[in-house]
């Protein structure tokens, strides 16, 4: 099975990017927990650098990929600086490999953002630590501006970062070629195993009848019902004086 690291930027005292009351750090990790649930449809083993918000080194991000002999390292981020929009990073020397798997998972995201109204900035690249140091293909994602209004906006709507999920973990299964996760049927329940199995061949119901044909018990009982000293003592009699 294939292992994708999800690296949600930033995190713990480096906030990252801030804009329009929002924190970088914050927007990156919801977003990567809504692409680690969405792949779960797929036959994929994803690791996330980190799974709370606490701060970790651009080179310890690589480390966990690397010692997991990841396949894939996908690093999610926001954008600040002016603009608006959808862009994408691989390392500047990225071979063709690495481009063509980018090349698949950028346009499947890129289709998302522009039926949403944002512009796609292309695919780009750059000399980043987690791009260049990690030994596996590796991908950056710039998902729109936090110090643009209209992009905050969507990025606070939930329905819009799950969907927006959606289309990076389809992205990611195309681009890498994952299998839908075939669920196993579920073997049916067991019958529960009585508490107090009768013993084989031992049939309760019929040993009351046979009580009744020797005439020692003259009612109907059923094998559950409670004997009271009446009875038991009538019955004993019965027996003595047979
Ligand atoms: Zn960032």
């Amino acid at each position: 099975m294939k292992k994708i690291v999800i690296d949600p930027g930033h995190g713990g005292e480096d906030p990252g990017a801030t804009g329009n009351g929002l924190k970088e750090k914050d927007l990156n990790f919801e977003l990567s927990k809504m692409v680690a649930v969405k792949l779960a449809v797929y036959e994929v083993n994803v690791i996330m650098t980190r799974t709370a918000d606490v701060e970790l080194g651009l080179y310890e991000r690589c480390e966990i990929a690397n010692d997991a002999s990841a396949d894939y390292f996908c690093s999610i981020h926001t954008n600040a600086g002016g603009g608006t929009g959808f862009e994408s990073f691989v390392y500047t020397g990225a071979g063709e490999h690495t481009e063509n798997i980018r090349g698949i998972l950028h346009d499947k995201v890129a289709v998302y953002y522009k039926r949403a109204g944002f512009v796609d900035r292309g695919k780009k690249q750059a000399n980043y630590v987690v791009l260049r140091e990690t030994d596996m293909p590796a991908v950056l994602l710039e998902n729109l501006f936090i110090d643009n209004q209209k992009d905050t906006t969507k990025l606070r709507d939930v329905s819009f970062l799950d969907e927006l999920a959606g289309a990076i973990a389809g992205g990611l299964a195309a681009a890498l070629d994952l299998p839908a996760r075939i669920d196993k049927p579920v073997p049916p329940t067991p019958a529960p195993i009585p508490t107090s199995a009768p013993t084989p061949g031992w049939d309760p119901a019929t040993e009351i009848a046979r009580l009744k044909a020797d005439g020692l018990i003259k009612s109907d009982h059923q094998p559950g019902d409670p004997v009271v000293w009446g009875e038991l003592a009538t019955v004993i009699n019965r027996l003595r004086s047979k």
